[in-house]
């Protein structure tokens, strides 16, 4: 047998491993701490929840102000949104776009990486190894 046999015959073994999966499958986000203030919405916890994410702050700001149909500004660890935007649609956006961006459709393990080929782009699993198309 050699090296390179073994090698992914080693990786095939421990892609198996159910309990890895379950294990990076526990990952939480924490809860979005969102403040209505006069006439502008703030997510005071948006950079934890970006670490969190383990995503560019910037494209999970886009997304954001895309999905919520407003313009608002980046500061530090908060963004503050125009307009009184209710606190529920920002979860759900914030839920869609782990949805879209992070989680592996396979088995749902969000330790994922982009990936760049060519024109497209592919969300690939650390954990299984699947990958799929995602549009940036
Ligand atoms: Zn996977």
């Amino acid at each position: 047998m050699s090296n390179r046999d073994y090698d992914s015959l080693l990786d095939r073994a421990r892609e198996r491993i159910p309990e890895d999966i379950s294990e990076r499958s526990r990952w939480t986000m924490p809860t979005p701490d969102i403040l209505i203030e006069g006439s502008q919405t703030i997510l005071r916890n948006f950079s934890e929840i970006v670490d969190a994410m383990d995503r560019d702050a910037n494209h999970v700001f886009q997304y954001l102000l895309n999905e919520l149909g407003t313009s608002g500004t980046i500061e530090q660890f908060r963004i503050m949104l125009k307009g009184k935007v209710p606190p529920k649609r920002i979860k759900e956006k914030i839920v869609s776009y782990v949805k879209t961006y992070i989680l592996c459709a396979e088995c749902k393990a969000p330790d994922t990486r982009f990936l760049r080929e060519d024109r497209t782009t592919l969300l690939k699993c650390q954990a299984c190894g699947a990958t799929r198309p995602v549009r940036l």
